[in-house]
């Protein structure tokens, strides 16, 4: 007698979005790409975006409705700008199912964590803080990619509180999506991303918007070359999602400016006086240090 064949049941059997932009929907894209979600709702602030999302095949579903979408949900992502991110947590929180699990992919943790706190209740242990090390300078959902994640790093902030189980099936989803994993201390997050990514965002947007200052800007623009260009690329994202981190994560920002400006004056004053050994020392260490431990790609 032939046997009839049994499918093995997705990983996430309703996953509800809240912001369908580059993370979100390439979140949604990499599981959908692997089988590993059954159904894909989509919630959103653009209508147009949502739409462009379901045509592409990203989310099943656009909902006008969050609270019923979070209900029977069994993983909520909430991938909006992170000053968004506590009215959704508020929104949601009485409307949560009991196993419902919630995580986030904001670039920031602390502060994420702590409106989690205050907003979630009981669902708080079913939370698990994550950030995508991934990304480019493109948002919204035509810019999302199966493949974004692919050989990253994805960085889990679990609290004691935090189930452990909760957090293996979050890993389990971010793992098909091709990161790889680990665990760290919020705190120890935030001071490590300020310095490799929001201060890099700071100074690409500074850099862009001094040029942009002079009045022959224009002008100044046109003899820009591939240094310019490779530096300031990033000051092309979101300035929404920008404008967020960098308050949200203002005491670590603080402190990586603060340094930064520090090293600047240092340079300033070898270029003043003519010093070519501090600045060639200076340049040298900096060449080293990037050759040696930059990950290759
Ligand atoms: P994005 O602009 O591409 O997408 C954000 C989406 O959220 C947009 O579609 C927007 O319409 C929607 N949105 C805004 N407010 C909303 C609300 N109140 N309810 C529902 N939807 C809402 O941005 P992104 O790059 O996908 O970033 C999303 C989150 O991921 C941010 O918190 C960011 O810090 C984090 N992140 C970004 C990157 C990156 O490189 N872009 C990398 C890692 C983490």
């Amino acid at each position: 007698m032939k046997q009839a064949r049994t499918r093995r049941p997705p990983l996430i059997g309703r996953l509800v979005v809240f912001g369908v932009g580059l993370i979100g929907g390439s979140f949604a894209a990499a599981l959908k790409k692997h089988q590993a979600v059954g159904h894909v709702v989509g919630v959103g602030r653009s209508r147009a975006n949502l739409l462009a999302a379901k045509r592409l095949g990203i989310i099943d579903e656009i909902t006008s409705d969050p609270a019923r979408a979070v209900r029977d949900a069994d993983l909520v992502l909430i991938a909006v700008p992170l000053g968004q991110t506590r009215a959704v947590m508020t929104k949601i929180a009485p409307h949560l199912g009991p196993h419902t699990i919630v995580t986030d992919a904001g670039s920031t943790k602390r502060d994420v964590i702590e409106h989690a706190r205050r907003s979630l209740g009981d669902a708080f242990s079913r939370f698990v803080p994550a950030h995508p090390i991934a990304g480019t300078e493109k948002s919204g959902a035509r810019a999302a990619d199966a493949e974004l994640f692919a050989d990253h790093l994805l960085v889990v902030t679990p609290e004691r509180a935090t189930d452990p189980r909760a957090v293996k099936r979050v890993l389990a989803a971010w793992k098909l999506a091709g990161m790889r994993t680990v665990s760290m201390d919020a705190d120890e997050h935030d001071r490590v991303l300020a310095l490799t990514s929001h201060l890099p965002h700071v100074v690409a947007y500074a850099l862009a918007g001094q040029i942009a200052g002079y009045a022959d800007a224009k002008r100044l623009f046109q003899y820009t070359g591939g240094g310019f260009r490779d530096t300031t690329r990033i000051a092309s994202s979101s300035t929404e999602m920008w404008r967020d981190i960098c308050i949200a994560n203002r005491g670590a920002l603080l402190k990586a400016v603060d340094d930064y400006t520090a090293g600047l004056a240092r340079m300033r004053k070898a270029i003043a006086v003519g010093n070519g050994r501090t600045l060639e020392k200076f340049f040298n260490q900096a060449r080293a240090a990037r050759a040696k431990w930059l990950p290759k790609r």
